[in-house]
């Protein structure tokens, strides 16, 4: 083990209470492309182009192709090593708290995976999931139960809800997108609006209580673990800026340059399914 791969497990293992902060990077070796790396761009449009209220008043059905292209790449996804340990490390300690950038559901599935890693191995108990083998598809939902305990805080919203542009009903949208021209676009069931998807989009505020419990968590943090982000998205790029103001101790997971390189006490140069598992895997957990 590397001397700094060894100083971020203590970092982290010593901390009470740590506040975990993902972006797109995270996602990446799954297949995800990040904005500003090779994959970015759609047809021939930049993001910054396409993820605006101003572009979906203009052609909400462009907008809803690209999202449409967004929700079959990532279906098509599947969690790495990093949403994996980053969730078992979760499930076997307290005082973690997960804020993602991405609006993706892999944090999610990769905590339903390692639940059921968990329970195989028999270190999670679950109501009527107690022989695994012999019953897997109970071991699955026992395994999703069990996952929904360490949700992460999302600042950017989701790619799989779903909110009415005209009563603001949300909920979760998972079919297919019927995006081949405006009369076929989504509807709300109550209404009957135009629904649109419900991420923030450039120019718009963050969910107000995502933000407060993410600051909160920020600013009672002891170590701040950063894995995958430029930290070039304001106002939730603060957040680092938050727990080191607060005193805590920063570690960052990044092949890349990164807006935290300054104020990191551990910079790890690497991709997140490698060194996650490596600084995460060796606490115990
Ligand atoms: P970004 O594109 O600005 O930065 C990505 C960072 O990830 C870079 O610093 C890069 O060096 C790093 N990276 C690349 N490969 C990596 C790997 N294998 N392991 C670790 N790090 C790696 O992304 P951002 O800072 O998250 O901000 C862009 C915005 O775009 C966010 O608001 C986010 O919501 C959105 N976005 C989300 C997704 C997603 O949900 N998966 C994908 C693209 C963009
Ligand atoms: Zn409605």
């Amino acid at each position: 083990m590397s001397s700094e791969v060894a100083r971020a497990c203590a970092l982290l293992a010593g901390a009470e209470r740590v506040v975990v902060f993902t972006g797109a990077g995270v996602s990446a070796e799954s297949g995800v492309p990040t904005f500003r790396g090779p994959g970015g761009l759609w047809k021939t449009f930049r993001p910054e182009q396409l993820a605006t209220p101003e572009a979906f008043a203009r052609d909400p059905r462009l907008v809803w192709e690209w999202y449409g292209w967004r929700r079959d790449l990532v279906a098509a996804c599947r969690p790495n090593l990093a949403h994996v340990a980053l969730a078992r490390w979760m499930l076997c300690r307290s005082g973690v708290t997960l804020v993602t950038q991405n609006v993706d559901d892999l944090h999610e599935r990769g905590a339903a995976e390692a639940a059921l890693g968990l329970l195989r191995e028999g270190r999670l108990r679950a109501a009527g999931a107690r022989s695994p083998d012999a019953d897997p598809e109970a071991c699955r939902a026992a395994a999703r139960d069990a996952a929904a305990v360490v949700p992460p805080v999302r600042l950017h919203g989701s790619l799989f809800h779903v909110r009415c542009t005209r009563c603001g009903e949300r909920r979760e949208h998972r079919g297919a997108v019927d995006a081949s021209a405006e009369a076929t676009l989504p509807r709300c069931v109550a209404c009957g609006g135009l629904l649109r998807p419900d991420v923030v989009w450039f120019g718009e505020p963050l969910p107000e209580r995502a933000l407060e419990a993410a600051f909160a968590a920020a600013a009672a943090a002891q170590a701040c673990l950063v894995i995958g982000t430029a930290g070039a998205v304001q106002p939730a790029a603060a957040l680092v800026d938050e727990a080191a103001g607060a005193g805590a101790a920063v570690v960052v997971v990044d092949p890349g340059e990164t807006a935290y390189d300054g104020m990191a006490e551990v910079r790890l140069l690497g991709a997140a399914g490698e060194v996650v598992p490596a600084i995460l895997g060796g606490s115990g957990a």
